[in-house]
Parts: C-alpha cells; sequence; structure tokens
C-alpha cells in the first residue's frame, strides 16, 4: 500500500488536498529527510537526488516490483518501468520515459536504474545482449561525461536509447541517437571543470603500464596542455587506470577488435599532443613550427599514419577551392592556433559518432518491426552568467519537449473532455507556441537568420544581431536590452522556465560546420585501419537549401542538423506512450542531507510540476469504460447481475458515497477524480 503517513508525507501529491507550492515542497521535503526521495504526481514521478547510495536498488527490489503495479508498493523509478514494460506486453504499444532535470539533479542515474531493471527481469542464461546495453553506458559515459561545477559526472551530450524487444518481450536489442556533444571541451575547460573522463583514465594507464605508453606516445598528466588549462586538480592513477580497465572489457563486450580499440587510443593519445603544439610567428603574415613542436608532430604522424610532410602542411596552410583550382594561403599564428583546436575537436567528436555508431551496429535488433521502450537522458534548462550557442540548442531543446509534455500532459486531457462533453473548466498552462515561433518556424526565425549568416562569406555576430533586432524587436517572446552597451553584444529570449540573455560573440563560428577535409583527406591514406575508417565516416548530413541559390547542395550547419535530430525525436515520441521523471537537485553542493526549499521551488515550476497537481486536481484523471470499470470494481457489489451498465456503475460509485462533483459520466466512459479512484481502489484491495 502506498502510504501517506504524516512522517513520510503523501506518495501521490494528486490525493493531496493543500495544492499549493508550499504544501508539494513540504511534502518532498519531509519524504527526502527520511532519504523516501521519490513521489508521484499520478503517473509523473519525481525523484529529489540524495547524494548518498540508498539501499533500495539491488535484485530483491527489481524482483520486488516486478509484477506489481503502479501504486501497489511506494514510488520508485522500478515501478514506473514496471507500468511501461507491461504496457508493452499487454498492449504492445512503444514506450517512452523522458527524463528532465538540470545538470546534477539525477537524470543519467535514473537512466541506468531504468536499464539496469528492464536487464534484470529479462535476462535469461543468454543475456549477452542485455550485458552489452549496460557496458555500451560505461563507453558513452567514459567519452561523453566530464567533471563540471554543477556535476562530477556531467553528461556532456544527449542521447536518447530505444531498448527493443522481440515478440516474447525479451530484449532483443538496443538504439542509441546521441545529441549536440559539448565539442568545446577538448580544448578548454573553466575553472574547477575537467576534460572528459577517458583522457585521464587513458593516461593514467599510460602512468601505470610501460607498453601501453610506449604504444600510444603517452605523457604523465601535468604534460598536456589540454588536461592542464586551469585545473590544479591531482587526478587518481589508479582510480582512473581502473576505470580505464572497464572501458576496455566494455570494448571487448561489444565485440570491438583490439587493433579498433587501439586506434581509438591512437586518436586521443593524438589529440593532447596536438594541444602542446606552440607555433612560431612569421612576420605576422604566417608561421612555423617550435624545436619543441617536432617531436608532438612526428609522434601524430605516427600515431595518426600520416605522412609527416602533408600532416605538417594543414597545421601550417589553407587550401582553398576556387571553381576548381586549389590556392594554399599560409595561416596567420592565431588561425594556426584556432585551427589546431578545431581539428582537435573534429578528430573527438568523429570518434565519439563513430563508437555510438558502433555501438548501434552491435546491438541492432535488426529491421522487423519491433516494439521499443525509450529512455530520453537529455540536457535540462540552462541559465548561466554567460549564455551562448551551445545554451540556446539545449534551451530550444526544453521548448520542445515542454511542448510535447504540455500536448500530452494539458492539451489532449482538455481535448478529451471536450469530446466526452465532460464540464470542465478551462485549466490555464503555459503554452510555450509562441516561443518556439521565434525560435524555429521559418521562414525568418532565431535558428534561420543564423544559418543564413553562416553561409554568407562574411557573415558575422554582429550583422546577425543586428538582424534579429530589426526581426522581432517587438515580439513578446524576444528581448533587445535597454542600452546600446547590451543591445550591441547580446539578445534575449523569453522561456518558458525563464528569460535568458545570449551573448552573440561566437555564433555564426559555434554554428558553422567547419570540416577538416584536408585532414580526413589524408587520414584516409593512413595505414591504421581505424583511422582510415575515420575519415570516410560521415557523420555530416548534406541538405539542399535555399540559401545555395543555383549551386546544388549547401552544407547544413550544426543548428540544421540538430533541429532535424530533434524534430525526429518529437515525432518518435508522439507515437509513445509517454511516462515522465522529473529529477529534482535538492542544493548546489552536491551534499547529502541538505534541501534548499527556494532552489527545489524553481525546478518544480519550470518542471510544470505544479501545474500538473493543478491541471489533474482540477480534473479527471481517471478515464474509465463502463465495461472496465464494472469489471474491477464488481467485487464491491452484492448483486452481480448487471442489468443495465450505467446504472451499475453509478450503483458502485454511490457506496463510496462521494459528491457528484467528484465523478462524471463521459459519452462513452466514466471519469473520476483521484479521491474517487483512492477510496474504490482502497476498498478493493480490502475485499
Ligand atoms: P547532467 O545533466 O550534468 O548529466 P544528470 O542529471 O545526469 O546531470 P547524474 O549524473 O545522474 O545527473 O547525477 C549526479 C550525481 O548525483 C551522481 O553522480 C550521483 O552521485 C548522484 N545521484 C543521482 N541520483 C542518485 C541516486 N538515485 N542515488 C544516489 N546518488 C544519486
Ligand atoms: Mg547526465
Amino acid at each position: 500500500m502506498m502510504s501517506s503517513d504524516r512522517k513520510v508525507g503523501v506518495a501521490d501529491m494528486i490525493t493531496m488536498s493543500e495544492i499549493d507550492e508550499i504544501g508539494i515542497n513540504q511534502n518532498l521535503y519531509i519524504r527526502y529527510i527520511s532519504d523516501i526521495i521519490y513521489t508521484y504526481t499520478g503517473s509523473i514521478l519525481i525523484a529529489v537526488n540524495p547524494y548518498k547510495n540508498i539501499n533500495i536498488y539491488n535484485k530483491e527490489h527489481v524482483f520486488k516490483y516486478h509484477t506489481c503495479k503502479l501504486g501497489d508498493l511506494s514510488p520508485h523509478v522500478f515501478a514506473l518501468t514496471e507500468a511501461a514494460f507491461t504496457s508493452i506486453v499487454d498492449d504492445h504499444i512503444n514506450q517512452a520515459c523522458v527524463i528532465s532535470g538540470e545538470s546534477g539533479a539525477g537524470k543519467t542515474e535514473t537512466t541506468k536504474f531504468i536499464l539496469q531493471y528492464l536487464c534484470t527481469i529479462t535476462s535469461n542464461i543468454s543475456s549477452w545482449i542485455q550485458q552489452q546495453i549496460l557496458e555500451a553506458n560505461t563507453i558513452l559515459e567514459a567519452f561523453g561525461n566530464a567533471k563540471t561545477i554543477r556535476n562530477d559526472n556531467s553528461s556532456r551530450f544527449g542521447k536518447f536509447m530505444q531498448v527493443c524487444f522481440d515478440d516474447y518481450n525479451c530484449i532483443k536489442g538496443c538504439v542509441i541517437q546521441d545529441y549536440l556533444l559539448e565539442q568545446s571541451r577538448i580544448t578548454f575547460q573553466s575553472e574547477g571543470e575537467r576534460n572528459y573522463h577517458i583522457m585521464y583514465q587513458l593516461v593514467a594507464q599510460g602512468q601505470k603500464n610501460i607498453h601501453i605508453a610506449n604504444a600510444f606516445h603517452l605523457r604523465p598528466p601535468d604534460f598536456y596542455k589540454y588536461l592542464n588549462i586551469t585545473s590544479t586538480e591531482q587526478i587518481n592513477i589508479n582510480q582512473e587506470s581502473m576505470k580505464f580497465d572497464a572501458v576496455t572489457m566494455a570494448f571487448t563486450v561489444l565485440q570491438i577488435p583490439q587493433f579498433v580499440i587501439d586506434g581509438v587510443f591512437k586518436v586521443l593519445s593524438s589529440i593532447l599532443w596536438l594541444g602542446n603544439i606552440q607555433f612560431l610567428d612569421i612576420d605576422g603574415e604566417g608561421c612555423d613550427f617550435s624545436n619543441s613542436d617536432q617531436e608532438a608532430i612526428s609522434y601524430i604522424s605516427n600515431l595518426l599514419g600520416l605522412k609527416r610532410c602533408d600532416f605538417e602542411k594543414v597545421l601550417l596552410i589553407r587550401q582553398i577551392n576556387v571553381r576548381g583550382n586549389i590556392t594554399e594561403i599560409p595561416l596567420k599564428i592565431k588561425e594556426a592556433v584556432e585551427n589546431r583546436h578545431a581539428m582537435a575537436k573534429a578528430l573527438y567528436s568523429r570518434t565519439f559518432t563513430w563508437l555510438v555508431t558502433k555501438i548501434n551496429n552491435c546491438t541492432n535488433p535488426g529491421q522487423d518491426g519491433a516494439t521499443f521502450l525509450g529512455v530520453l537522458d537529455i540536457f535540462g534548462f540552462e541559465n548561466f552568467s554567460h549564455n551562448s550557442f551551445e545554451q540556446l540548442c539545449i534551451n530550444y531543446t526544453n521548448e520542445k519537449l515542454h511542448k510535447f509534455f504540455n500536448y500530452y500532459v494539458f492539451a489532449l486531457e482538455q481535448s478529451i473532455y471536450k469530446q466526452e462533453e465532460i464540464s470542465f473548466d478551462h485549466v490555464a498552462f503555459t503554452d510555450n507556441s509562441q516561443c518556439l515561433e521565434i525560435l524555429e518556424k521559418p521562414p525568418r526565425c532565431v535558428f534561420k537568420l543564423l544559418t543564413e549568416q553562416c553561409h554568407m562569406p562574411k557573415g558575422s555576430d554582429s550583422a546577425y544581431l543586428i538582424n534579429l533586432h530589426s526581426e522581432f524587436e517587438f515580439h513578446p517572446n524576444y528581448i533587445k536590452g535597454n542600452d546600446r552597451r547590451h543591445w550591441e553584444t547580446e539578445f534575449g529570449i523569453r522561456h518558458y522556465a525563464g528569460s535568458v540573455i545570449y551573448v552573440a560573440d561566437g555564433f555564426v563560428e559555434k554554428n558553422r560546420d567547419v570540416q577538416q577535409d584536408v585532414l580526413f583527406h589524408h587520414m584516409s591514406c593512413s595505414e591504421d585501419m581505424f583511422v582510415k575508417d575515420l575519415s570516410n565516416y560521415q557523420d555530416h548530413q548534406y541538405i539542399s537549401s535555399s540559401y545555395s541559390r543555383g549551386s546544388s547542395k549547401s552544407k547544413c550547419t550544426v543548428s540544421d542538423t540538430f533541429r532535424h535530430q530533434l524534430q525526429s525525436l518529437i515525432d518518435v515520441l508522439q507515437n509513445t506512450k509517454p511516462w515522465y521523471v522529473r529529477c529534482i537537485k535538492p542544493n548546489l553542493t552536491k551534499r547529502p542531507n541538505n534541501y534548499n526549499h527556494s532552489l527545489v521551488l524553481d525546478q518544480l515550476k519550470y518542471l510544470g510540476v505544479v501545474d500538473i497537481i493543478r491541471i489533474r486536481r482540477e480534473g479527471y484523471p481517471i478515464h474509465l469504460s463502463h465495461e472496465d470499470f464494472i469489471v474491477k470494481y464488481k467485487c464491491l457489489m452484492k448483486d452481480k447481475s448487471v442489468e443495465c451498465q450505467h446504472k451499475y456503475v453509478t450503483d458502485i460509485l454511490e457506496t463510496v458515497k462521494l459528491p457528484k462533483t467528484e465523478w462524471q459520466f463521459g459519452k462513452s466512459k466514466i471519469f473520476l477524480r483521484s479521491v474517487v479512484h483512492q477510496l474504490l481502489e482502497n476498498k478493493r484491495k480490502e475485499n
């Protein structure tokens, strides 16, 4: 039974009599201090990050929740997963668990619990595929997570994992889609932050094992610029090297051959060496290498299997293709430095996408139509003191998901009431359609104007900003800024979760998909099979674009590609039964037993929890056909003969003795408020 004891608060907040924000917050707090981190709001699960291990995830717990209905036991992510899984078994409908919350709230941990649950309940003797799915996560975390000030294991990419089931409801595979890996982290990290975990793991392994150090030309961690931008933190060699072993193990489980694994590490080592090249200025016109660069250049050429002269050339010279004629222009020192950073980022992001594809090839469920349970673990809303292109993409994602959430929770519910002719006061919700229009609606929107700049040879951030201001100055979701100092450098968007000011500096460059065509061309002749494969690997799409005017095809910008990915995600989600987990971060210091009320309240607001509770309570969340209702609650009646369904349903409802305002007959269904449902359920269980 779900508890509603005063000491442990209310398990499902829809049943609460106090529905204001303070009541919700107090309820979560009471539960949190008793180490009860999960609470329902109807079928939406709220999870407060405990920042400590709570013993509720072992096998006994898995099997306790398995075959139990949502609400039978105390709230748990396992209960939600079980409900979604049951819906696959019973209804053969695709499911999606949408996990949201800000950085450090617990999205990735929740994702892992869901996968752990599914893999455990479906495991049999040959649970190879289950292992591969879990190990895929080990690899993705090593390559895609890093320490930030908000989270020691922050995912720097979004992911949607579809676990696929066969006709016997056994797991038959998994498909992963990744979104927007943060590339800037490869070459730069802010104070207190780190590069991707795998970099330290590899370098630590080199410290432990001389063969590894020699094979990949590895040096101690403090040797590398890319690992020591601001950080003065000592790395724990033993710990990192153990994690390295776990990653190598995961590669093996995913059947990635040793020479390919070596190839991946060669590329990583090359990236680290790239960061150490210094360049020398030649009269402000071009540049050359310093003596100390020779070692780096020869190691990188060796690791990537490139001809040294070819590699030196890509570092110092830009080749421009003007109508078939190649012109060579020496790079000025600043350009060479930037170009080298761009190479490092391109190598890393290609390796990452390559890994995702490789994992997918391995865990591919095959073509025939399987049902799936998708888990979406994607970046939450961000509003920092300095917001850039990345934040715009992240907040745009959240607008899209919020609209999807609104549609399911509010709009759909209200349209059903209308259809069933249920009398119901319209409940206001935070409709964000207007904000989405300014961001994405063609022909003139925030993203299109940016792409337009990126396709112009002399496109610039300031021209972009001028266009934005003149287009949207009077749009209700646009903020131009009050004075010149601000409007010359920034613009603001009123998002559903709050206003965010974006600094335009760098937008055009970040959105341009700077490709390292020449480098990858040389890599295609490499003797190393992985390096060669990486060079042929296409992770960029080309689409026809109205900007190309006559010329056949035009390159997608970063935001174009991302918008398409996001749209196809929404298209997939629209055809699933969605489940929501709202993760809450109780404090900013990553500490256990520390609950900051105002911090939690902000999150409850923008995660829509306050709205859901209101609409659910004002509405009738339980809808049952007369037949289903009778089957379920017939047990409460002495007289089991049903002559008129309508009358029989009324008779049953009268047994709970609640006013008629608490339930209504629709055209085809009976609609109940949560209280009625709860009472009926209690009686049914007593019976
Ligand atoms: P980001 O957006 O930065 O990726 P996130 O929402 O994915 O953040 P997680 O990495 O899942 O956050 O969680 C951050 C940390 O909080 C974890 O490393 C872990 O220490 C702790 N944590 C989260 N959930 C739990 C839990 N259920 N039990 C114990 N600790 C947890
Ligand atoms: Mg995460």
